[in-house]
């Protein structure tokens, strides 16, 4: 038997629809043999979308009293989707050790341009924020030049899995969010394919577990997890394990497109997904 299991879980401790313990009662109710929470973090920091700091108490409260509640149903994690911002917050488990998580997602959402002087601008913005958003800021921090944002997504991303101590890599090609609606770059590129394959193989020096992500599908619409299928034939190039998880923000989506991710892996020429358990990571075979 399959053994379900989501690691990367969004709530109303950050920018979530429900309630912890709404998103627990739907695990339960799915059959989910893990669920790991991960609401979003920058420690010591956070947005209006991130886990307040003063909360970081309560939310551990809240997680812990539901893995009592759910002990021998289901497995319940404790952790943090965090914020990859060199000189603000990094994803390494001593930045996060005072909260002791069971794992920790490493995730690029913010870029900005290292040559950028002038106060005048934001010193960063979001990839996967609005259109107007991503397209203000790679005007403002790269000229015009989508493909230096682009490169500067997965320089910070590779600089990320090679610095940082963490379990699980986000969304590893979030970037693509918006590339449906805006077309600003070309994911057939020959420097577009060179930066996956360059990133494919950092991901794999670093040992880290990379995330088949369904979340783009449920809330963006796009017609593929992340990472695309290119990116996921690169990942089992270079053997990278891979986990399946929804990016999940609201009851609805827990376990949305599952079997799109499972058939992904697949196609990628996948046979197992990996899988935390008991402080461990196992493997399954993913069905047919
Ligand atoms: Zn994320
Ligand atoms: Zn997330």
């Amino acid at each position: 038997m399959f053994i379900k299991t989501n690691y990367h879980t969004h709530c109303t401790f950050c920018d979530g629809k429900n309630s912890a313990e709404e998103v627990a009662l739907r695990g339960a109710e799915l059959g989910l043999a893990v669920l790991g929470f991960s609401s979003h973090t920058a420690w010591p920091f956070g947005t209006k979308w991130h886990l307040q700091p003063r909360e970081y108490g309560t939310y551990l409260a809240e997680i812990s009293r539901l893995k009592e509640k759910y002990a021998g149903t289901m497995e319940i994690l404790i952790g943090f989707e965090g914020e990859y911002m060199r000189g603000f917050s990094l994803p390494d488990k001593s930045v996060y050790e005072e909260f002791k998580p069971d794992y920790l997602i490493g995730s690029v959402h913010y870029i900005f341009s290292e040559n950028l002087k002038g106060a005048a601008v934001p010193p960063y913005f979001t990839v996967d924020g609005s259109a107007e958003e991503l397209l203000g800021g790679i005007k403002s921090h790269f000229g015009g030049d989508a493909k230096k944002a682009v490169q500067t997504y997965f320089a910070f991303e590779r600089d990320m899995v090679q610095s940082c101590d963490f379990d699980i890599i986000g969304h590893a090609d979030l970037i693509r969010k918006k590339n449906g609606e805006l077309r600003f770059f070309d994911e057939n590129d020959e420097w577009y394919r060179r930066e996956l394959e360059e990133t494919a193989r950092a991901i794999a020096r670093s040992g880290k577990v990379t995330e088949i992500n369904t979340g783009g599908m449920s809330r963006a619409g796009l017609p593929t997890p992340y990472p695309s299928p290119y990116f996921l034939s690169l990942l089992k190039k270079y053997d990278v394990p891979l986990t399946l998880n929804s990016d999940s923000h609201e009851v609805r989506t827990l376990t949305d497109f599952f079997d799109v991710g499972m058939k992904a892996a697949r196609d990628a020429g996948y046979d197992e997904l990996w899988y935390l358990s008991e402080g461990s990571w196992k493997s399954q075979k993913i069905p047919l």
